[in-house]
C-alpha cells in the first residue's frame, strides 16, 4: 500500500471516529476532512496523523487530539461570516480547520519558533485568511476585537477577563480552565450582555498550560 493510500484510508476512518464520538456539525466534519493533518507534524509523526490522539510538536508542545479539535470547533457555534481568535497556534492545524469555516482567523502563539513554522505551513497550504502573531495570547488581540468566537487551546487557571472583554455580544469563548495544570473543564462562556455571561461545562479535558499574564507563570511550562 502506498503512503498516500494509507493516509487516505486512515483519514476516512478518522472521520468515522469523529462521527461515532458525537461530532454532528457538517462544516466541522468537512473542514476536518479537508485539512491534511500530516502537513502539521514532523515526518516521523506523519504516519500517526490520523490516529485520534495528540502528537508531539516542537518546543515540548502538542498538536491536540483531532476529536478535541472538532469538539471545540463545534462548541464555538460558528457561521461563515465570523471573525475568530485562537490562543495557542501550536502547529497551525486548528487554525487551518477554523479557516475553512469562518471568514477570518487571528491566532496567537507564545513560542516564536512555533508561530513561524505555523505561518509558513498555513501560507504554503493556501490558508490565506489566517494571521499569526507571536505574543501572550492570555491578553487576546484587542486591535482586532470584537470576535464572534475565541478558542483557547491551552489550559488556564481561570477564565482571562481580557478575552471575555474581546467577545462580541453573543460571542462564545471556548476554554479549558481549572486549578490543576494538566486537567481542566472545557467551558463555553457566552457573552449575553455588556457585563453578563453564561457558562456551560462541556466536560473534562487535558491540555498543556496557558502561560502568560492571565494564565500560569512561565516556570510552569512543562511538556505533558
Ligand atoms: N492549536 C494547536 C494546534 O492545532 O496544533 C495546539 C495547541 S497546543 C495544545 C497549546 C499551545 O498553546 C502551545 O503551542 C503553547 O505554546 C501555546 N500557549 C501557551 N500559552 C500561551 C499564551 N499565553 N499565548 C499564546 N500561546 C500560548
Amino acid at each position: 500500500m502506498t503512503r498516500e493510500h494509507h493516509l487516505r484510508e486512515a483519514r476516512q476512518s478518522f472521520l468515522d471516529t469523529l462521527v461515532r464520538k458525537g461530532i454532528r456539525d457538517q462544516r466541522v466534519l468537512e473542514a476536518m476532512k479537508a485539512v491534511p493533518r500530516e502537513a502539521f507534524v514532523g515526518p516521523d509523526q506523519a504516519e500517526f496523523a490520523y490516529d485520534d490522539c495528540p502528537l508531539q510538536i516542537e518546543e515540548g508542545q502538542t498538536i491536540s487530539q483531532p476529536y478535541i479539535v472538532a469538539l471545540m470547533t463545534e462548541a464555538m457555534q460558528l457561521t461563515p461570516e465570523d471573525t475568530v481568535l485562537e490562543i495557542g497556534t501550536g502547529s497551525g492545524y486548528a487554525a487551518a480547520v477554523l479557516s475553512r469555516i469562518v471568514k477570518k482567523v487571528y491566532t496567537v502563539e507564545r513560542h516564536r519558533l512555533l508561530a513561524n513554522l505555523a505561518e509558513e505551513r498555513l501560507a504554503m497550504l493556501g490558508y490565506n485568511n489566517v494571521t499569526v502573531l507571536c505574543g501572550d495570547g492570555s491578553l487576546g488581540w484587542p486591535e482586532h476585537s470584537p470576535f464572534e468566537a475565541i478558542v483557547v487551546t491551552a489550559g488556564a487557571p481561570s477564565v482571562p477577563q481580557s478575552l471575555v472583554r474581546q467577545l462580541a455580544i453573543g460571542g462564545r469563548l471556548v476554554i479549558p480552565a481549572g486549578a490543576n495544570h494538566y486537567q481542566q473543564q472545557l467551558l463555553r462562556l457566552t457573552r449575553t450582555g455588556e457585563d453578563e455571561t453564561e457558562t456551560e461545562n462541556l466536560g473534562d479535558v487535558r491540555f498543556v498550560p496557558l502561560i502568560g499574564k492571565q494564565g500560569w507563570r512561565d516556570t510552569e511550562d512543562r511538556a505533558s
